[in-house]
């Protein structure tokens, strides 16, 4: 579109009579929105959790722990964080309160991170699983299989700088291996580019105290990868 404008420049003076019109092309305005099909298509915590809770007007329905559950434990902190605990799946404790890791081997784990530094507000502490078994069983293939792209997409918006896997689950599941824990920690690998380091699970740890070294160990190393002294009081 054009726009009638009087001419006004002087140079053009006695070329172009005084009252003469010009048609020249409207200003290009340049639009800063981002177009609507991409503002879709951007992930978040709260989407994922609204994904979770909100699905099919009473929760996920994905799989058959939806009949059992009393509540879908999305995940809790840091949405920025830099280093993310992936669990198996909620307890009882957890199922009660719609938050992850507030039970027995919740305590411990909140200790593991207070011995590094930091806070449960700090990191992110999800599992694989966002639903309780019953009896606390473990999670059945196709349970891991429907609920997976939950936690991935959780990492995918976190981006932390080092993921912990807790226990065989969380490894086999972000690793797609079938390989014990007991091979997989001490190692460390990546995850779409992400360090993951596995270690052994909290409730492991409460049946098997003196593991607690091993995983103290593979702690020091996130604390090596993420830049961040361990303090004093931590140090063993
Ligand atoms: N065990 C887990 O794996 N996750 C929890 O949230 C609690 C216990």
């Amino acid at each position: 579109m054009s726009q009638k404008h009087r001419v006004v420049e002087t140079s053009w003076k006695g070329f172009l009579p005084e009252d003469a019109w010009i048609m020249v092309p409207k200003p290009e305005v340049c639009n800063t929105d981002v177009p609507s099909q991409v503002t879709q298509d951007i992930d978040s915590i709260d989407k994922i959790k609204n994904d979770l809770l909100f699905k099919d007007s009473s929760g996920c329905q994905l799989c058959g722990l939806c009949n059992t559950r009393k509540n879908i434990v999305v995940g809790e902190g840091s949405p920025t964080a830099d280093l993310v605990f992936v669990g198996e799946g909620p307890g009882a404790t957890e199922d009660e309160t719609g938050r992850p890791f507030v039970g027995k081997a919740g305590q411990l784990l909140e200790k593991m991170v207070q011995a590094m530094g930091l806070s449960r507000e700090q990191v992110f502490i999800c599992n694989v699983i966002k639903c309780r078994p019953p009896n606390n069983r473990d999670p059945l293939e196709e349970e891991i299989n429907a609920c997976e792209s939950y936690l991935f997409r959780q990492l995918d918006v976190i981006q932390p700088k080092v993921i912990v896997a807790l226990g065989k689950f969380a490894a086999q599941t972000l690793l797609k291996t079938d390989q014990r824990i007991s091979q997989l920690r001490g190692k460390s690998f990546s995850y779409r580019g992400t360090q993951l380091i596995p270690t052994f699970h909290p409730s492991f740890l409460l049946r098997n105290p003196s593991a607690k070294k091993e995983v103290w160990a593979d702690l020091q190393k996130v604390a090596v990868e993420l830049g961040i002294e361990i303090p004093k009081r931590g140090r063993k």
